[in-house]
């Protein structure tokens, strides 16, 4: 859904075209001085001068106190004003929904989380509402929020409706307009690895590059991948496309009845599954993981069959899709830390010879991460103009 903001606020959406492209440069890269912004768009210093003056008259730019450049003439580098639109990220789970607030460029200046008691969509609506007012209450930032992103694993519709979210049960749940209905906000939603992915690329580990992909591990296997600068969105994107490829011809069956499939090998209760019957008792995922960097031969096992599975996965992906970067995340990501040596080994003998090394980057994050990303995906829609 589009998100304007409040008429009284200069939408970036209004600077059209190279204006834009000026101001997007800017928000992402700045502060820069006017000399360097005119050298990556391909302008001329005149053509930026006459872009730039509405942005700054509109408060959409704003020029900082720069250095003394070599030429020995002050500069007065562009930048955005950060704290002046402020946004809220929403990353909802099967018991908890994650909220923070965030500048333009996704600084978190609060997060808080909370329990949900019951899947029941309008006590959900509800327990978000009150929690994301408590946040930006407490962030200061009543009155210059401008949009809501809500994130979550699942698919959803550009006007806010959740198609189908199996870990909440949902199916055609319009939660973004009953969202903005109860904050008085504009919402929009978005499928969670999407949304990370999103926010990796502006503000995270992909700032920069064209070209990469996005494996997470948790409660099912998430994946996403750019080209070209652009986070590729498709119907099946909330599904999830990689859950069921088969890793391991000898690993244990998932509900669907594939031997060793993705969603066999990683998925959080898999893995505390093979562990807690191998040691019959209940493990939980931390202790997994801690008894097999302690040496415990069950979980070590499970882990190693785990991560070698993973990059399996990943060495896929790398020859495939050729990204430049490949990033593994998601609540369950101590699986690549924990299992790194298995995972690097079998990255190694799937990668073919003479190609370059996948660079693979590991980043642990807690649920705030994914309500960043959530974030991100309200930043974007403000910014962009357009819905996510
Ligand atoms: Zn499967």
């Amino acid at each position: 859904m589009t998100t304007d903001a409040s008429a009284d606020v200069p939408a970036w959406a209004r600077a059209a075209g190279p204006a834009h492209d000026v101001a997007l440069t800017v928000l992402l890269e700045g502060p820069l001085p006017r000399s360097e912004i005119a050298r990556r768009l391909g302008l001329s210093a005149g053509t930026l001068t006459r872009l730039a003056r509405p942005l700054l008259d509109a408060g959409l730019l704003v020029e900082t106190e720069g250095a003394h450049a070599a030429s020995g003439h002050p500069t007065r580098p562009l930048d955005v004003d950060e704290s002046a639109h402020r946004f809220v990220g929403v990353k909802l789970t099967q018991h908890t929904a994650h909220v923070v607030v965030t500048t333009l460029r996704a600084r978190v200046l609060a997060s808080d989380e909370a329990l949900l008691l019951s899947p029941e969509p309008a006590q959900v609506v509800e327990a978000v509402a009150a929690l994301v007012d408590g946040v930006v209450a407490r962030a200061g930032a009543t009155g210059s929020v401008r949009a809501v992103g809500v994130s979550l694993g699942g698919s959803v519709t550009a006007a806010g409706s959740v198609v189908d979210a199996r870990f909440l049960g949902w199916s055609d749940v319009p939660l973004g307009p009953a969202l903005q209905e109860a904050l008085g906000l504009p919402v929009v939603l978005d499928n969670d690895v999407l949304s990370f992915a999103r926010a990796e690329q502006w503000f995270g580990a992909a700032r920069g590059c064209d070209h990469f992909a996005v494996v997470t591990v948790g409660e099912g296997v998430g994946y996403a991948y750019a080209v070209h600068g652009q986070v590729v969105d498709h119907p099946d994107a909330g599904v999830g496309t990689v859950g069921h490829l088969p890793l391991d011809p000898s690993g244990p069956l998932c509900p669907q009845g594939h031997a060793g499939c993705a969603d066999a090998m990683l998925s959080t209760a898999s893995i505390t599954t093979r562990a807690s019957v191998a040691h019959r008792r209940q493990l939980h995922r931390d202790e997994v993981y801690d008894l097999a960097g302690a040496g415990d031969p069950v979980c070590r096992r499970v882990v190693d069959d785990s991560a070698r599975a993973l990059g399996r996965l990943v060495a896929t992906v790398g020859a495939l899709v050729v990204p430049r970067k490949v990033i593994i995340s998601g609540d369950g990501v101590r699986l690549a830390e924990v299992g790194a040596a298995a995972l690097e080994a079998a990255l190694a003998a799937q990668r073919s010879p003479g190609t370059t090394p996948l660079h693979v980057e590991v980043q642990v994050t807690g649920f705030a991460e994914w309500a960043r990303g959530a974030a991100v995906t309200a930043i974007r829609t403000f910014v962009l103009g357009e819905g996510s």
